[in-house]
């Protein structure tokens, strides 16, 4: 039902908005990033998608960005070393984490009384490996044989749709879209992408769209690059697409080793991206025929509740 009235929108050429940043705003309210901080301080997690669902966005999604078991395991030398000298369970841990971070985001839905009214619930499904390394991306054969095992946790822990986010390969985002489709649930894919239109493994992103089409596919997405870099794909991805498109930008500057991202605030002159700056873009970017519209890492409520009020 949640999902059929943001399929209403899409065909009525509305606009929907989805929620911004997670991981960024989890941590920028003090949470240490282990486990998404989904184990220590659920809370935590619960109140940024409230606060979200507060903005009115039409989308939330899950906090489960590169959650998936291959993350724990490629910090081993291998399954053997893992179950050597990692604790027990260490192997079924992201699909623990999986299901509560969906949890988290259906409790958040029902405290904020918006079950009824049909905000949706997207299960947040990242590239198999670091999705800024599309050199690193598996082959086929094993997302084939990986994105189903995510896919149809998220489905039974109760998403509404799948979507997959800062896909970085046309390989692995039909790979990963047609599992979504074999277990019957609605899918979205985001492509990340850099300068020129391109994804980050340097395919343009208009071949990405052709790619999928006849795949079942509702939305297509552009997301995790600098304002004018989304701006640049989402042109393409209008001209090489039929159906509906969308994008989110990240804001800030990706400080390594962890997802630290700056923030507005903490950024002066040019660099600041206050919530007006960030509504500029997303004017243009419904200009230019996207549908679905919202933030990535670094973007905060007070930028989707602007979008909301002017969108
Ligand atoms: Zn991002």
């Amino acid at each position: 039902m949640s999902y059929q009235r943001i399929q209403g929108k899409l065909a009525r050429g509305e606009t929907v908005l989805l929620d911004g940043g997670i991981g960024t705003e989890i941590l920028r309210r003090g949470v240490y990033w282990r486990c998404h901080g989904i184990e220590q301080h659920p809370e935590a997690v619960r109140q940024v998608h409230l606060d979200y669902l507060a903005a009115r966005a039409d989308v939330i999604k899950t906090d489960t960005f590169q959650l998936n078991r291959r993350a724990y395991l490629n910090l081993f030398h291998g399954l053997e070393h893992m179950y050597r000298i990692g604790p027990p369970g260490l192997e079924n841990k992201a699909a623990r984490l999986t299901r509560q971070a969906v949890e988290l985001a259906r409790e958040a839905r029902r405290a904020a009384g918006k079950d009824s009214n049909g905000v949706a619930i997207a299960g947040v499904i990242s590239p198999l490996e670091h999705s800024f390394r599309p050199d690193l991306a598996p082959a086929e054969e094993v997302a084939r044989r990986e994105h189903p095992e995510i896919v149809e946790e998220m489905k039974s822990a109760g998403v509404d749709f799948i979507l997959f986010e800062s896909m970085n390969t046309i390989r692995e985002a039909r790979a990963a879209a047609e599992a979504a489709r074999a277990a019957g649930l609605p899918v979205w894919v985001s492509f990340v992408v850099r300068e020129n239109a391109k994804l980050l493994g340097g395919e343009p992103v208009a071949d990405a769209a052709r790619a999928l089409e006849g795949l079942g596919v509702d939305v297509v997405l552009v997301n995790c690059a600098p304002i004018e870099d989304i701006t640049a794909a989402l042109g393409k991805l209008r001209k090489a697409r039929s159906g509906p498109v969308g994008a989110y930008a990240h804001i800030g500057r990706y400080d390594p080793p962890s997802w630290k991202f700056g923030f507005y605030p903490r950024f002066s002159g040019t660099e600041a991206v206050t919530p007006e700056k960030y509504l500029e873009a997303a004017l243009e970017w419904k200009k230019t025929g996207a549908q679905v519209i919202g933030g990535c890492c670094g973007t905060a409520p007070e930028h989707i509740r602007l979008l909301g009020e002017k969108l």
